[in-house]
Protein backbone atom coordinates (compact mmCIF):
# COMPACT_ATOMS: atom_id res chain seq x y z
CA UNK A 1 0.00 0.00 0.00
CA UNK A 2 1.35 3.56 -0.83
CA UNK A 3 0.18 5.66 2.02
CA UNK A 4 0.88 9.57 2.05
CA UNK A 5 -0.20 11.69 5.23
CA UNK A 6 0.21 15.39 4.65
CA UNK A 7 -1.29 17.56 6.96
CA UNK A 8 -3.24 20.45 5.15
CA UNK A 9 -4.46 23.87 5.76
CA UNK A 10 -4.45 26.33 8.43
CA UNK A 11 -5.88 23.56 10.63
CA UNK A 12 -3.49 21.02 9.30
CA UNK A 13 -6.09 18.47 8.56
CA UNK A 14 -4.38 14.87 8.00
CA UNK A 15 -5.35 13.87 4.12
CA UNK A 16 -4.56 10.70 2.95
CA UNK A 17 -3.06 10.10 -0.14
CA UNK A 18 -3.59 5.62 -0.56
CA UNK A 19 -2.51 3.60 -3.93
CA UNK A 20 -1.76 0.32 -5.02
CA UNK A 21 1.14 -0.04 -6.20
CA UNK A 22 0.70 -2.69 -9.06
CA UNK A 23 -2.43 -0.83 -10.71
CA UNK A 24 -1.52 2.55 -9.59
CA UNK A 25 -5.44 3.39 -8.72
CA UNK A 26 -5.41 5.79 -5.72
CA UNK A 27 -8.36 7.10 -3.60
CA UNK A 28 -7.52 10.52 -1.52
CA UNK A 29 -9.47 11.25 1.63
CA UNK A 30 -9.99 14.67 3.23
CA UNK A 31 -8.33 17.35 0.59
CA UNK A 32 -8.72 20.03 3.31
CA UNK A 33 -6.50 22.28 1.21
CA UNK A 34 -3.06 22.56 -0.74
CA UNK A 35 -4.41 21.15 -3.78
CA UNK A 36 -0.95 21.48 -5.34
CA UNK A 37 1.19 19.98 -3.07
CA UNK A 38 -1.45 16.86 -3.24
CA UNK A 39 -1.15 16.88 -6.72
CA UNK A 40 2.82 16.49 -6.44
CA UNK A 41 2.85 13.45 -3.98
CA UNK A 42 -0.01 12.02 -6.74
CA UNK A 43 2.40 12.48 -9.51
CA UNK A 44 5.24 11.53 -7.94
CA UNK A 45 3.76 8.11 -6.91
CA UNK A 46 2.33 7.71 -10.96
CA UNK A 47 -1.13 7.64 -9.36
CA UNK A 48 -4.38 7.61 -10.94
CA UNK A 49 -6.94 9.15 -8.47
CA UNK A 50 -10.13 7.39 -8.72
CA UNK A 51 -12.05 8.73 -5.74
CA UNK A 52 -11.66 11.47 -3.29
CA UNK A 53 -13.94 10.83 -0.18
CA UNK A 54 -14.62 13.31 2.69
CA UNK A 55 -15.13 11.83 5.99
CA UNK A 56 -17.58 14.86 7.16
CA UNK A 57 -18.34 18.19 5.87
CA UNK A 58 -16.02 20.62 7.81
CA UNK A 59 -13.78 22.93 5.95
CA UNK A 60 -10.70 21.76 6.81
CA UNK A 61 -11.05 18.23 5.04
CA UNK A 62 -13.15 19.26 2.19
CA UNK A 63 -12.16 22.82 1.40
CA UNK A 64 -10.26 21.38 -1.87
CA UNK A 65 -12.29 18.56 -3.03
CA UNK A 66 -13.79 20.68 -5.68
CA UNK A 67 -10.53 21.86 -7.33
CA UNK A 68 -8.86 18.21 -6.48
CA UNK A 69 -11.80 16.80 -8.33
CA UNK A 70 -11.70 19.18 -11.81
CA UNK A 71 -7.73 18.26 -11.50
CA UNK A 72 -8.58 14.27 -11.59
CA UNK A 73 -11.91 13.83 -12.84
CA UNK A 74 -12.81 11.62 -9.76
CA UNK A 75 -16.15 11.76 -7.80
CA UNK A 76 -16.55 13.11 -4.72
CA UNK A 77 -18.19 10.73 -1.96
CA UNK A 78 -19.12 11.87 1.08
CA UNK A 79 -22.44 10.92 4.04
CA UNK A 80 -25.57 12.21 3.10
CA UNK A 81 -26.33 13.92 6.48
CA UNK A 82 -23.45 15.69 6.01
CA UNK A 83 -25.39 17.30 3.26
CA UNK A 84 -26.63 20.12 5.57
CA UNK A 85 -23.12 21.59 6.74
CA UNK A 86 -22.27 21.45 3.17
CA UNK A 87 -24.68 24.67 2.92
CA UNK A 88 -22.64 26.23 5.69
CA UNK A 89 -18.98 26.59 4.58
CA UNK A 90 -19.38 30.22 3.48
CA UNK A 91 -20.38 30.39 7.91
CA UNK A 92 -17.51 27.33 8.12
CA UNK A 93 -14.81 29.44 6.36
CA UNK A 94 -15.85 33.19 8.10
CA UNK A 95 -15.30 31.33 11.47
CA UNK A 96 -11.93 30.24 11.06
CA UNK A 97 -10.82 33.02 8.91
CA UNK A 98 -10.50 31.27 5.61
CA UNK A 99 -11.52 32.56 1.70
CA UNK A 100 -14.92 30.29 1.14
CA UNK A 101 -13.96 27.04 -1.21
CA UNK A 102 -17.70 28.09 -3.17
CA UNK A 103 -19.96 25.48 -3.30
CA UNK A 104 -19.00 21.57 -3.64
CA UNK A 105 -20.78 19.30 -5.51
CA UNK A 106 -21.07 15.54 -4.02
CA UNK A 107 -21.27 12.77 -6.24
CA UNK A 108 -22.38 10.12 -4.42
CA UNK A 109 -23.40 9.29 -0.66
CA UNK A 110 -21.75 6.42 1.21
CA UNK A 111 -22.25 4.93 4.11
CA UNK A 112 -22.44 1.57 6.37
CA UNK A 113 -22.10 -1.11 4.52
CA UNK A 114 -20.71 0.74 1.28
CA UNK A 115 -16.70 -0.52 0.55
CA UNK A 116 -14.57 1.79 -1.34
CA UNK A 117 -11.54 0.71 -3.27
CA UNK A 118 -8.18 2.10 -4.18
CA UNK A 119 -7.18 -0.90 -6.30
CA UNK A 120 -6.60 -3.84 -4.48
CA UNK A 121 -6.73 -1.59 -0.97
CA UNK A 122 -10.61 -2.40 -0.16
CA UNK A 123 -11.69 0.05 3.17
CA UNK A 124 -15.42 -0.48 4.96
CA UNK A 125 -17.36 2.29 5.30
CA UNK A 126 -18.22 3.15 8.87
CA UNK A 127 -21.22 5.56 9.65
CA UNK A 128 -19.88 7.26 13.15
CA UNK A 129 -22.26 9.89 13.74
CA UNK A 130 -21.44 12.23 16.95
CA UNK A 131 -18.62 14.33 15.65
CA UNK A 132 -21.24 16.04 12.53
CA UNK A 133 -24.18 13.41 12.12
CA UNK A 134 -22.63 12.38 8.42
CA UNK A 135 -19.49 11.51 10.28
CA UNK A 136 -17.99 8.75 8.28
CA UNK A 137 -14.34 6.64 9.33
CA UNK A 138 -12.99 4.14 6.86
CA UNK A 139 -11.74 0.55 7.94
CA UNK A 140 -8.76 -0.99 5.68
CA UNK A 141 -9.45 -4.50 7.22
CA UNK A 142 -6.83 -6.12 5.40
CA UNK A 143 -4.12 -3.28 5.80
CA UNK A 144 -4.95 -3.02 9.83
CA UNK A 145 -6.06 0.51 8.77
CA UNK A 146 -8.26 2.75 10.25
CA UNK A 147 -8.87 6.64 8.35
CA UNK A 148 -11.02 8.10 11.40
CA UNK A 149 -11.76 11.55 10.42
CA UNK A 150 -12.18 13.90 13.27
CA UNK A 151 -14.49 10.69 15.58
CA UNK A 152 -10.92 9.99 17.10
CA UNK A 153 -7.76 11.45 18.05
CA UNK A 154 -4.20 10.31 19.56
CA UNK A 155 -5.53 10.48 23.49
CA UNK A 156 -8.79 12.70 22.57
CA UNK A 157 -12.16 12.56 20.62
CA UNK A 158 -14.22 14.87 18.12
CA UNK A 159 -15.69 18.34 19.52
CA UNK A 160 -19.16 17.73 19.72
CA UNK A 161 -20.07 21.36 20.30
CA UNK A 162 -20.46 22.37 16.67
CA UNK A 163 -23.89 22.08 14.29
CA UNK A 164 -25.02 18.46 13.67
CA UNK A 165 -22.59 17.49 17.27
CA UNK A 166 -23.57 15.16 19.68
CA UNK A 167 -21.75 13.88 22.79
CA UNK A 168 -24.28 10.81 23.15
CA UNK A 169 -24.11 9.99 19.29
CA UNK A 170 -20.23 9.98 19.32
CA UNK A 171 -19.91 7.91 22.69
CA UNK A 172 -22.15 5.70 21.19
CA UNK A 173 -20.36 5.56 17.94
CA UNK A 174 -16.63 5.33 19.21
CA UNK A 175 -18.01 2.10 22.33
CA UNK A 176 -20.19 0.10 19.50
CA UNK A 177 -17.81 0.58 16.01
CA UNK A 178 -14.82 2.12 16.28
CA UNK A 179 -13.53 0.19 19.44
CA UNK A 180 -14.76 -2.81 18.47
CA UNK A 181 -11.98 -2.97 15.84
CA UNK A 182 -8.69 -4.83 16.59
CA UNK A 183 -6.23 -3.33 19.14
CA UNK A 184 -3.55 -4.09 16.27
CA UNK A 185 -5.54 -1.45 13.83
CA UNK A 186 -3.73 1.91 12.96
CA UNK A 187 -5.69 4.74 13.21
CA UNK A 188 -5.08 7.97 11.21
CA UNK A 189 -7.26 10.84 12.67
CA UNK A 190 -8.13 13.83 11.11
CA UNK A 191 -5.41 15.95 13.04
CA UNK A 192 -2.38 15.08 14.44
CA UNK A 193 -0.26 11.60 15.20
CA UNK A 194 -1.45 8.46 14.50
CA UNK A 195 -2.41 5.56 17.03
CA UNK A 196 -3.64 2.05 17.86
CA UNK A 197 -7.29 0.84 18.60
CA UNK A 198 -5.05 -0.90 21.51
CA UNK A 199 -3.19 2.34 22.91
CA UNK A 200 -6.43 4.28 22.42
CA UNK A 201 -8.40 1.62 24.42
CA UNK A 202 -5.64 1.84 27.04
CA UNK A 203 -5.13 5.08 27.78
CA UNK A 204 -7.77 7.48 26.12
CA UNK A 205 -9.51 8.93 28.83
CA UNK A 206 -12.39 10.18 27.04
CA UNK A 207 -13.00 5.96 26.40
CA UNK A 208 -13.23 5.48 30.06
ZN1 LIG B 1 -14.26 18.34 11.88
Amino acid sequence: MIHEILPVGPLQCNCSIIGDEATREAMVIDPGDDINEILALIRKHSLQVKQIVITHAHIDHVGGAMKLRAATGAPILLNQNDYSLLKMLDLQAAWIGMPSPGKVEIDRSITSGDAVAAGSHTASVLHTPGHTEGSICLYFEADKKLIAGDTLFAGSIGRTDLPGGSMQKIMRSLHETVLALPDETVVVPGHGPITTIGEERESNLFLR
